[in-house]
């Protein structure tokens, strides 16, 4: 197992050089990154021809290899609130995505995150028959060109308790009906705390379709992406939890420490993360 983080935490402190960003990275005690920035579909790396897409990824995984990063996984197309109330809407959605999944293997990594869509809304109970039948139109499809390229869908739980598709057993029962090999899980555990589900309890239930994870806590009501034990959700359950299932991937923060806090407060808060995810790595945290 290692430690990952999201490498935008870096960026935004070093928005001009990646080396450098890479070299703090590391210092702190991260292994491993989340390549988020991949969510925003609005930025070049979407809109200008991809070949260009393709040469900048290659040389950002390279800078980063040289700083002794491993690219653990991506975060595919997202946007909030969700628009995929029209078969065009996803049509175009599906082509976004599956140029998402060719990107993270410019990055050199096979995991590509994705959210369920919400045909009826975020947080909407509608018609849950139709919401679970879009999903799986559309993620079958994605799975299928995903495995022509080697990338791995990793859907992931919400913070939406209403929605048909969010908690991690609803997230489960859909995987298992899709049927798919390279349709995994990202276990984000704000989310899960959010639904009130406890996190060893949801790795046991993911077993080995847990592939890679979104790390952070809340207050159990609202989504607050807040650094691991600052608030009610069990991570002192996730340590036996991993060892129980045998998970041999990257304990990965989605925690948001902010662009505008200063450099010295943000590298403590990092490290300390640092430590946190460390000691759950080792059953160490209580
Ligand atoms: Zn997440």
């Amino acid at each position: 197992m290692k430690i990952g983080n999201c490498l935008w935490e870096y960026r935004c402190h070093y928005p001009e050089d990646l080396k450098e960003a890479a070299k703090h990275m590391r210092e702190d005690g991260f292994e491993a990154i989340d390549y988020s920035e991949l969510c925003n579909v609005e930025g070049p790396l979407y809109t200008e021809d991809e070949s260009k897409a393709k040469a900048f990824l290659e040389e950002e995984a390279r800078i980063l290899a040289d700083a002794g990063l491993a690219i653990s996984q991506i975060h595919g197309p997202w946007r909030y609130p969700p628009e995929d109330g029209t078969a065009k809407a996803r049509a175009e959605w599906l082509s976004l995505m599956e140029r998402g999944a060719r990107m993270a293997i410019y990055l050199g990594t096979p995991y590509m995150v994705v959210h369920p869509l919400m045909p009826f809304g975020a947080n909407s109970p509608e018609n849950p028959a139709e919401v679970l039948r879009i999903n799986a139109e559309h993620y079958t499809r994605l799975c299928d060109y995903a495995k022509e390229i080697g990338v791995t869908v990793c859907l992931e739980n919400m913070p939406f308790p209403e929605l048909p598709l969010a908690h991690v057993f609803q997230i489960i029962d859909f995987v298992d009906l899709i049927g798919k090999p390279n349709l995994k899980v990202c276990l984000d555990t704000g989310h899960a705390n959010v639904c009130g589900t406890d996190i060893g309890e949801a790795i046991r239930m993911l077993g080995d379709r847990l592939a890679v994870f979104h790390i952070h806590d809340n207050d159990g009501k609202d989504d607050q992406h807040r650094l691991p034990g600052t608030g009610t959700a069990n991570f002192g359950s996730m340590g036996k939890a991993l060892a129980e299932i045998g998970f041999s991937g990257v304990l990965s923060s989605e925690a948001r420490i902010g662009p505008k806090t200063p450099h010295k407060v943000f590298h403590a808060q990092a490290r300390s993360m640092a430590d946190t995810l460390t000691k759950i790595k080792e059953n160490l945290y209580n």
